[in-house]
């Protein structure tokens, strides 16, 4: 952020999303990636914190998260009852606790890093991403708006308002494992899983791994191994087994080498699936 010229703090979305109209502005939310940056390009922010956009609620068949929700507030009954507190939970773990205040939801998904955490866990929870602008809204699943980066998803004045996890999953099965140097530092690996688990049956499962590249990815192949079955302590050794095997080259990063990250990745699957079962 080195040429910081003006902030703007508007109330509304309708205030915001005019306010983002112009080519030199861009919204600013926990600011810890942006305050960060050395790009010139943008001179205004326009501070959405003020939006009616921080709540947690329930909303029809979902509950809602809004987007200016900070890390800290995901330790919210609602979001605590989701398959077994995984949002939660992983919410806790990442970063330290000053971050954790500052952080949001939105920026966490939209400011996408390999490290980026959420997206791994919004991805496992079969979640939906509402997009503003003055257009439009517009709701994309998780699948749709992880494909590929936020630059290739998102206009320049659009703004990520909630983001929806059906209530269904409420009572799913699902752990996240993250593995760093020290607790507060960038993840090197993420796993979240959910499933529902109905006579002992696995159905609609997900497992997704994260921080190997900017994207999380559903490991597919894991998925179908499980899908239709219980989940043995022996299938469990066995999908961990495969995990990575499928993924494209694992690269080293300035942490670790891509060799060690498809290691963790297996320890993590397992310990994903049987932290949901127990
Ligand atoms: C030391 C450190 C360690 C960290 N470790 C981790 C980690 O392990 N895991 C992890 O997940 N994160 C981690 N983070 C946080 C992460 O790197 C980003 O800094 C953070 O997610 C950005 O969120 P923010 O709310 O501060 O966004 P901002 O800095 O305000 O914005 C980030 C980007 O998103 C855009 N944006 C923000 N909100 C919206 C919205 N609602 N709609 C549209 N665009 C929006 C902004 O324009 C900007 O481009 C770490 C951060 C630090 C400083």
């Amino acid at each position: 952020m080195t040429n910081p010229q003006k902030f703007l703090y508007p109330k509304t979305i309708d205030e915001a999303l005019e306010m983002l109209a112009s080519p030199d502005s861009c919204p600013i939310a926990g600011g810890s990636d942006l305050s960060l940056q050395k790009s010139t390009s943008f001179t205004t922010f326009v501070d959405i914190t003020r939006l009616p956009i921080n709540g947690i609620i329930e909303k029809d068949e979902f509950i809602s998260i809004g987007a200016t929700s900070t890390f800290n507030d995901l330790d919210h009954p609602l979001v605590k009852n989701i398959a077994n507190g995984l949002l939660s939970s992983a919410a806790s773990k990442i970063m330290d606790t000053p971050l954790r205040h500052q952080v949001t939801v939105g920026g966490n998904i939209v400011g996408r890093y390999w490290w980026s955490s959420l997206p791994v866990v919004f991805l496992a929870l079969d979640g939906k991403i509402v997009l503003q602008s003055k257009e439009e809204t517009r709701t994309l699943t998780t699948d749709e708006f992880f494909e590929k980066r936020p630059v290739h998803i998102m206009s320049k004045n659009e703004l990520v308002t909630e983001i929806l996890i059906p209530k269904e999953v409420t009572n799913y099965y699902g752990d996240c494992q993250r593995f760093s140097v020290t607790e507060a530092a960038h993840s090197i690996v993420c796993i979240a899983t959910s499933f529902k688990k109905e006579s002992n049956v696995c159905s609609n499962v997900r497992i997704v791994a994260g921080n190997l590249i900017r994207s999380p990815k559903r490991l597919t192949d894991l998925e179908e191994m499980l899908e239709g079955k219980e989940l043995t302590q022996e299938l469990i050794d066995e999908i961990s087994q495969e995990a990575g095997e499928k993924l494209e080259k694992i690269r080293n990063n300035e942490i670790a080498s891509g060799e060690y990250r498809k290691e963790i990745l297996k320890v993590l699957v397992k310990r994903a699936l049987e932290g949901a079962l127990n």
